[in-house]
């Protein structure tokens, strides 16, 4: 069995956003040489996630208008987390939006349904963050 390892990095300019990272991992599978097997992708960070959805940006409002009626950032004092730090709400979206993904490598492709593309949720940004991709298989 082969498997292969590496870390993307990432750095938001804004507190919240969501990037399309498939060509990033479609890359790291390239690279690995894995025809047939698994790719886990997670965030390794507890304000972020890595989750699978459509790539239009109607929805990803809609997200970010969800979690921000789910878990409002402000005011900051309605959360007990907040002493010396603002990101509660980050942590809670994190956990609605998922810490990782896990996708089938068939014939070297990743083996999607139909619109599936992968995406980095990013909940309290303006600083370096890493994503683990880790994929195993022959
Ligand atoms: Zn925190």
């Amino acid at each position: 069995m082969k498997s292969y390892r590496q870390e993307l990095w990432f750095e938001v300019p804004t507190r919240r956003a969501f990037i399309n990272i498939t060509p990033q991992v479609e890359a790291c599978l390239r690279d690995s040489g894995i025809q047939e097997g698994l790719v886990l992708c997670n965030a390794m960070h507890i304000t972020a996630s890595v989750f699978i959805n459509d790539d239009e940006s109607g929805l990803h409002h809609d997200y970010d208008q969800w979690l921000e009626r789910l878990a409002p950032h402000a005011p900051v004092s309605q959360y007990r987390h907040n002493v010396g730090e603002d990101n509660a709400d980050a942590h809670m979206k994190r956990q609605i939006m998922g810490r990782e993904i896990v996708v089938a490598v068939t014939d070297g492709k990743l083996d999607f349904g139909t619109w599936e593309q992968i995406f980095y949720g990013e909940f309290d940004g303006r600083r370096r963050k890493r994503v683990l991709v880790k994929i195993i298989g022959e």
